[in-house]
Order: C-alpha cells, then structure tokens, then sequence
C-alpha cells in the first residue's frame, strides 16, 4: 500500500515521499477513515521535518482529539514529543514520553517502539541522563537490530559526545557512520559527521571541521531536514570565522538566523548571533555590534534557558511522580488511621497504645516523604544555577544576579564596578598538562578569588576559561587594589602546588558604573574592550575602560574568548 511505502522511505527520498503525499491527498475522499488519519500522520510528519511547526501542530492537535487507531495515536504522540523537545519545550515532552514509556508494554509494531526508545535516548541525553540514554538506546539493538540500530547508534553516540566520555570516540564516530552508510540513512550518518566536526572544532582543527561538513553540506540540504541545516551552517560560521574567513562566516551565520524563525531558542541560533556580534565588533561596526550583542544574549539566554529546563524539566517530573506516590500514600495512610480509630472503639483499652504507635508511624513516614521531597527540590534549584566544575554561579545566575544588583545600585545612586577575569594561554595548559589539569587549575583560580571578595560581591563562570565579578559599593581605586590582589593570587595560588609546577596568570577588564552607566551589557561591552587591551599589552595585567569602546582595539577580538 503506498501509505506504507511512502512511511518508509520518508527519510531517504523525501522528493518522491512529497509526491506521494500530494498525490493521496488529492485521492483522499476515496481513502478509508484509517487511512486518512495515517496520511495527516504523515502529512503533520513531513510539516514538522522541514520546520513548519504551525501546521504540524495543528494536525497533530486534530489527531489527537480524534483518537485514531491505538497504533497511529502512539506514533502521533511520539511525533509531538520529538516536535516539543525540538522547540526546548522539555517539561511538555517529558510528560508525554513517561506516558509513552509506560504504554511501551502494550505495543507490539515495531516501528513505534522503535521511535519511541529513541526519542526516550535523545531526551535523556539532552537532560543529562546519560546511564538512561544509553539504557533506551541499547534496548533499541535487543529489539530491532535491522532498521533502527542507526537511529539508536546516532542517539548513543550524542549521548557519549555530551557525556563528555571522549575516550576512542573517534573510533566509534566512525563506526557509527558506516553503520548508518550501510543503512542508508545519509541524515542520520550527517548527524554523527556534525558531532565530529564539533570535535574537531573544540580541538582547534577548524580546517578538518570546515572540510568535514562542506563536503557532506549538498547531502544535509538536500535532506530538508531544518534543525540538522542549521547546526551545520552555525558551526561552519563559526569554523570560518576562527580562520579568519569572516565574509564566509558572516553568509553562514545569517542563513541560521533567516532560517531559525520558527525556533528561537535553539543552540545554532545562538552561536550565529555570536559570530555576527564579533564579527561587527572587529570589523568596527558598534552599532551593529550591538544590535548582535543584544540578540545574542537573548538567543543564548534562551539557549542556556533550554538547557536548564532540560535538566530541570526531567527532574520536575521526577518530582511529580515522587508528589503524586505521596498524595497515595497520604491517602491510604489516611485509610488506615480511619479503620484503626473503628477498630480502636471496638477493641479493648490495653491494646490501643499499640495502635497509636502504629499511627504515630505512618504520620511520621508521611512528614520524612515530604522533608525528601522538598530537599531534593532545593537541591535540583542549586543545581541549576551553580557551575558544575567551580561550583560558583553559572552564566545565567550571574547575570540575573548582576542586573538585580545593578538595578538596585543605580535606584540607590550608588557606583559598582565589573570585572573580566580571562585566565592566559590557557589552551596550552591543557595542551601541555591535558584536560585534568587544566580543570584542577580552573578549581584553584576560582578559590584564589574567592579569597578576596566580600559576601556581596557576585561572582561567576562566564565560560570556558572566563569569569565575572560586580563588585557593588566599590570605588574604582578601590576595586583596582582587590583586582591586582587577585592577580596575585592567582599566579601565587596555582604555582605553590607542589605536584605540579605550572604557571598561570590572567588578564583582567574593568569597567565602572561611573563611565558606563548601570546597564549589564554596556558593562560587559567596556569591560571586555579593557581586557582586550589587556591581552594585547603583554597580559598579566589591570586594564580600565574609560567607558568609551574602541573599536581599533577590536581587532584582537578573536584571540579572546570575550563574551562567549
Ligand atoms: P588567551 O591568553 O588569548 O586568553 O589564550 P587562551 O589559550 O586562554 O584562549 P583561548 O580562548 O583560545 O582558549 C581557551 C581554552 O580554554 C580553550 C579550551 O581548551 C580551554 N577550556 C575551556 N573550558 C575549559 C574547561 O572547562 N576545562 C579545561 N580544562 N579547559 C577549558
Ligand atoms: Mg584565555
Ligand atoms: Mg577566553
């Protein structure tokens, strides 16, 4: 039946998949009821592969108020989820895959638990589950070795990429990609190539990444497949543009950006409006510059937004699950007080004091349930505002923090400063001591900070080697004496361990409230202009803003990691 073919090969050959559909849909009126429900299956699917998520929602809606066949209700559901977490909405999806897992037992078709394991691995691994990722994605190969193993190997291996488990994943990349080869599933081979070009990209190989996906580019376009065309355009904007090759960099990153208009919030979004931003700012252009700052830091507050909900949209249904066993538990529990205090009228005095310890047990069980409930829940809020290698705020709580505080000195007339605190030639730490090392002295750095602030100065990780501090009721001579401490300390700290004898220093930008006004970005902006200067004067050192930008000075802009 071509409604069936038409499902298979929708990945492969989607020319002739459209064809198909056009042509159902105008044969629809002779088409049975089960039929059409399969075919607006089918038709929401294609919708949301190429990104149209208006329809595709609105088609999925239909379907689901019509309740069609068990089998086209669950595919149905498992498009939504995969279309929910595309867009960030991960509290939304992970509700509806726990109820997909749970009906999981009851279904027999094979391609829908195929899809389902594998939506359930890519959501995990998003949310940071990684054990479970690789759990779902290895039932995957117990059960239908033959047309999924592809789909579950690309799922496994971004798992392993974001676990970080970097350990033979060339290796394993590579396998991945013959597998897929082999499967014919060029879109799902892609996926994998765009992982390895990130890779290679983190290692500084930017020419292997550029090679990798231009060279593999006609195939991802051709696929139409919009999330996939613009995480490869995003990241060759961003290989290009640390080869200098800014023209190229520049025509990559703003096809993500036409292209991202249907989802706001996704990552490729956020590294284009990075790479305009610091493009603009060293070819001199402010204002432009800006505008990009502003954009960036919205997509990338977003971004980071996603990221967090992921994890905290995992966790948030954990703890609704763990709520509704205790509201069961409360009801029973609340049975069971009933029945004794009958039971208690009944029977003889001598054996109640029995009773009451029994009641006094089940009240005490109830109120540790909660207590658990309740720590977990400040321990997952922690979590999501806290770095995980330094423990200090993240990107996102500090900012959220700085503009409070900012906003709070400016109604109180009252002057604060910023510093950028950008660790040197940081890369050959890790080059020369591997990454171990080089996350040990991250460790240290942050501790040789935390030595010199006060309690009310906000302190955060920026990024990879970078860090923040708003120092509020501080007068610029002032803040200039705890910096160069800092600077210090910094280089006093990590070179007087005894196990390793390596020097660091840091590079540091100020900019104050005086010059700059009490606006976080602008802030942010003057400073980092200072720490260029700082940089290219010979590092080492305190530079200050004057809180006018530089634009001359921009031109070292791609040597520091400035505002990523
Ligand atoms: P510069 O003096 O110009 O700042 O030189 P740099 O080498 O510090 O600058 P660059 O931005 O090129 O390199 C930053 C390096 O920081 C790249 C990356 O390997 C490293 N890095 C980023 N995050 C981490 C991390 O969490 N752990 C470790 N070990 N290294 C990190
Ligand atoms: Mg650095
Ligand atoms: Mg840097």
């Amino acid at each position: 039946m071509s409604l069936k073919h038409a499902d298979s090969i929708k990945l492969s050959d989607q020319g002739e998949f459209q064809r198909i559909l056009d042509r159902l849909d105008k044969a629809s009126p002779a088409l049975m009821p089960d039929q059409v429900d399969y075919l607006h299956y089918l038709q929401a699917w294609q919708a949301a592969y190429r990104g149209d998520y208006l329809t595709s929602d609105a088609m999925i809606g239909e379907l689901l108020e019509k309740s069609p066949s068990a089998a086209v209700l669950f595919r149905t559901k498992v498009l939504k989820v995969n279309t929910l977490a595309e867009r960030s909405r991960y509290e939304e999806a992970f509700q509806l895959e726990s109820q997909l897992l749970a009906q999981l037992p009851e279904i027999t078709d094979p391609d829908a638990r195929g899809q389902a394991l594998v939506i359930a691995a890519y959501l995990y691994a998003g949310a940071g589950q990684y054990d479970l990722a690789f759990e779902y994605a290895d039932q995957v190969f117990k059960e239908s070795p033959g047309p999924y193993s592809c789909k579950a190997e690309h799922a496994r291996l971004a798992a392993l990429y974001k676990s970080g488990k970097l350990e033979g994943i060339d290796e394993q990349f590579r396998k991945g990609v013959e597998i897929c080869t082999e499967a014919k599933d060029s879109l799902y081979s892609n996926g994998i190539r765009f992982y390895m070009a990130s890779l290679a990209l983190q290692r500084g190989h930017a020419d292997e990444a550029v090679s990798l996906l231009e060279s593999n580019y006609a195939s991802v376009t051709r696929s139409n497949y919009q999330v996939l065309i613009s995480e490869f355009d995003a990241l060759l904007a961003e290989a290009h543009m640390s080869t200098g090759q800014l023209a190229k960099a520049k025509r990559f990153a703003l096809r993500v950006v036409e292209q991202s208009k249907h989802n706001e919030y996704a990552e490729s979004l956020s590294i284009a409006y990075r790479v305009l931003y610091l493009i603009e700012k060293q070819q001199g252009h402010l204002d432009e510059a800006l505008a990009y700052h502003e954009q960036y830091m919205l997509a990338n507050k977003g971004y980071l937004n996603a990221v967090n909900a992921r994890a905290l949209a995992y966790q948030t249904v954990q703890q609704q699950l763990a709520a509704k066993k205790l509201q069961i538990d409360t009801l029973s529990k609340r049975n069971e007080i009933l029945q004794l205090q009958q039971a208690l009228d009944r029977k003889a005095a001598e054996t109640s004091r029995l009773y009451i310890v029994l009641l006094l047990g089940g009240l005490a069980f109830i109120a540790f349930w909660a207590y658990r409930v309740k720590r977990s829940q400040l321990r997952f809020m922690r979590q999501a505002r806290r770095d995980g290698l330094t423990d200090i705020f993240n990107r996102q709580h500090f900012v959220n923090e700085a503009e409070q505080q900012l906003q709070y000195c400016r109604k109180s007339g009252r002057e604060a400063c910023l510093v950028l605190i950008d660790l040197d030639h940081f890369k050959a730490v890790n080059d020369t001591y591997g990454h171990a090392v080089g996350d040990r002295v991250l460790k240290r750095a942050v501790d040789a900070c935390q030595a010199h602030l006060r309690s009310t100065d906000i302190f955060g990780r920026l990024g990879g080697e970078e860090f923040g501090i708003v120092l509020p009721d501080c007068t610029l001579e002032q803040v200039l004496g705890r910096t160069e401490r800092i600077r210090l300390a910094i280089a006093e700290v990590v070179r007087g361990d005894a196990t390793e004898e390596i020097c660091v220093s840091a590079s540091f930008g100020v900019a104050t409230t005086k010059h700059s006004g009490h606006d976080l970005r602008q802030l942010l902006i003057h400073a980092d202009d200072a720490l260029y200067r700082a940089k290219r004067e010979g590092r080492n050192r305190v530079s200050v803003s004057d809180g006018r930008s530089k634009p001359q000075l921009a031109a070292v802009a791609a040597t520091v990691d400035g505002l990523h």
